[in-house]
């Protein structure tokens, strides 16, 4: 079996008053997508906030990566040990060029030859970011910063991307883009962990999932496993 890169064990999560994370449990190994779905205000952005270290301290339980614990370190550490948080599109900056937004990526990296080699990398994937590498990112569409965003994570040489709901506000042939993108990032490599609320495009691509429901993981399995379940069937994937 590969190696567990992210544990998340019984994590508990308050605004104030509010419990949010319920016992969350769950892990990515080496070479996985793995996909978290639920519907509005189910967690999912809670989840990916509360091991990136965005929230600061969490109420209870315990994350590691790599066999590192990691609740109680800064953002910056956590994403420093590669693991990057790919936050929606509409976070690039839209005074930078696409450039520099990626390059913004790379700024606590030292490897000058490794940082051309990921650009040029980045580039590859995303043909269109190195047309309009000089045009401000205000400019770009939707898509457009959604696949800057991307890059802009893959700029850091992360081990593991979190995505936050990579497809929000996309037309479906450019979802379709992402997600062949995301599957071409997961086979050069890096382990994939994937919210979304489009449920069937996610888990046509992961190798798991799991469903959060209120705080909680309330099912869990192979993707395969989950697209064939009917409750799953009729609650998220729009068939009854
Ligand atoms: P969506 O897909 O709608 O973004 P989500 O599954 O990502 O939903 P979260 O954003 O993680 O859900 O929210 C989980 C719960 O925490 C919700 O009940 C939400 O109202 C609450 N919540 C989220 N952010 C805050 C906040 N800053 N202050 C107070 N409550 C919050």
């Amino acid at each position: 079996m590969s190696k567990k890169m992210l544990e998340v064990k019984n994590l508990n999560f308050h605004y104030g008053e509010i419990h949010a994370l319920q016992g969350i449990s769950l892990d990515v190994s080496e070479g996985e997508i793995v996909t978290l779905i639920g519907g509005n205000g189910a967690g999912k952005t809670t989840t990916l906030r509360s091991i990136s270290g965005l929230l600061g301290k969490i109420t209870s339980g315990e994350i590691y990566f790599m066999g590192q614990r990691i609740d109680g370190l800064k953002p910056h550490t956590i994403a420093s040990m590669g693991l990057a948080q790919c936050l929606e599109g509409r976070h690039v900056f839209g005074n930078l060029t696409v450039k520099e937004n990626l390059m913004m990526g790379s700024y606590n990296r030292k490897d000058k030859d490794g940082i051309k080699e990921d650009l040029d990398y980045v580039y590859g994937l995303f043909p269109r970011l190195k047309e309009r590498e000089k045009q401000s990112a205000r400019t770009l569409s939707g898509g457009e910063q959604q696949m800057l965003a991307v890059g802009r994570a893959l700029m850091q040489k992360p081990k593991l991307i979190m995505m936050d709901e990579p497809s929000l506000g996309l037309a479906p042939l450019v979802i379709k883009e992402i997600f062949e993108i995301i599957k071409t990032i997961n086979k050069d490599g890096i382990a994939i962990l994937l919210v979304e609320q489009n449920s069937k495009a996610a888990l046509q691509i992961a190798h798991r999932g799991y469903v959060i429901e209120t705080g909680h993981i309330v099912t869990s399995g192979s993707a395969k496993d989950l697209i064939n379940d009917e409750t799953i069937q009729a609650s998220y994937l729009g068939k009854k």
